[in-house]
């Protein structure tokens, strides 16, 4: 079996000590090592900062400066090899200093022996490795974090500039459709119409923006109160109804219950479903809206017959911008946001989200609500994450 290859570098100014190093490492069974050996400080540092090599291993004496110097120095200008200091019989109490200034380990001279050197150097090399891996993960942890944060600061800074000149938009819009309305042309009233349906997208698409800033920055606020479930899917219903001539709403089933929660933010959450239904599914024609009840729990369901999703996109629609992309579903505009808006908006009144769906069979996207969940406050109580 070929040896494995340990390249060290050492920094030691006894040719004597060199030599017994040598010799006990030409002992090692199973690893070659392949030593670079050098005698004084200054040539040292350059190596230890211009070579390629697997480890380095220094004698605590050298000349007018001592190893723990050198350590201190390289470590100073990024050297990120391990470090193991060797010490002589009379310097016990150096082994905290050389750790402090960024040695692996240390070894003492009296104790040099084959098996020793061999667990040391390969214990060395291991965590060195494994911290690097770990800084390298949390610099990348953090600067995943910063960006995170400034898309949000940007996300949030731009769609509050957009909202101020739609909100005039839209009551120029409204405005124009009832003077329309008022001169009796059918033709301009439905373009003003349509003109006000766009701007309620484009109004939709930016509140979802900034729902997702909102949540990922904990301030996603909610109002709570006791409502009308069957009262609030209606309402839905009748909204959303006018929006599709394709697709017929049917509702199957009552709660007839009063439940503690935020109503807007759930009837978002049927709004974001039912509009999906009708957006990914139109030529299913009909979608059913189930509500049903236990002793502990709401439930409501939206079933459509379109395409249905495959097993293993479905954990990830509820990630931010998450989208299936498949060409034979043609261009369907989206920004990905709305199911993950909703599983937060459910989540955070303990209720669940889930989707049930076979490919080519539709899809059903449901939530369920604790029927029993008590008001922190009561009255309407404002709870913030
Ligand atoms: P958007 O609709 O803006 O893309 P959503 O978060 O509401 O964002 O949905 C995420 C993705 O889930 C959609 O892009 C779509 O691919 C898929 N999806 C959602 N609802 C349905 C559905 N009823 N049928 C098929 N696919 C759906």
């Amino acid at each position: 079996m070929e040896k494995l290859l340990t390249r060290l570098l050492l920094i030691e100014d006894d040719e004597e000590d060199y030599l017994l190093l040598k010799r006990h490492l030409a002992k090692i069974p199973n690893t070659r090592y392949e030593i670079d050996w050098t005698t004084d400080y200054n040539a040292g540092l350059d190596r230890m900062l211009s070579t390629e090599h697997d480890i380095c291993m220094l004698d605590y004496r050298l000349g007018a400066h001592n190893g723990i110097e050198l350590i201190r120095n390289a470590r100073s200008q990024h050297y990120a090899k391990p470090i193991i200091l060797l010490t002589g019989a009379s310097e016990y109490e150096i082994d905290i200093q050389a750790l402090q200034a960024g040695a692996d380990d240390y070894i003492s001279k009296t104790q040099l022996q084959s098996e020793l050197l061999y667990r040391v150097i390969r214990y060395a090399i291991e965590r060195k490795k494994a911290e690097l891996e770990r800084e390298k993960l949390l610099r990348e942890q953090i600067e995943s974090k910063e960006l995170e944060q400034r898309r949000n600061e940007f996300i949030s800074i731009v769609t509050h500039e957009l909202k101020t000149p739609l909100t005039s938009l839209k009551a120029y819009a409204q405005l124009l459709r009832r003077r329309f309305e008022k001169l009796g042309d059918e033709q301009l009233t439905r373009q003003a119409m349509r003109m006000d349906s766009q701007i309620n997208k484009l109004t939709g698409l930016i509140d979802d923006l900034l729902d997702v800033t909102r949540i990922e920055g904990g301030k996603l606020k909610f109002y709570e109160e006791f409502y009308d479930f069957d009262a609030l899917v209606n309402d839905i219903i009748e909204e959303i109804q006018p929006t599709t001539d394709k697709v017929t709403l049917i509702r199957e089933g009552s709660v007839d219950a009063a439940i503690w929660g935020d109503r807007e933010r759930t009837g978002q959450v049927i709004t974001n479903f039912l509009s999906n239904a009708i957006k990914y599914a139109p030529e299913g024609e009909r979608v059913i809206i189930r509500t049903c009840v236990d002793d502990q729990n709401v439930t409501l369901c939206v079933q459509d017959f379109g395409p249905g999703i495959p097993k293993e996109e479905q954990e990830n629609l509820f990630t931010p911008f998450y989208r299936i992309e498949q060409p034979s579903r043609g261009a369907i505009p989206g920004m990905g946001l709305g199911l993950y808006i909703s599983a937060e908006i459910i989540q955070r009144q303990n209720g669940r989200i889930w989707v049930e769906s076979e490919e080519g069979h539709g899809s059903t996207f449901c939530f369920s609500l604790p029927l029993h969940r008590a008001p922190s406050i009561p009255e309407a109580a404002i709870t913030e994450a």
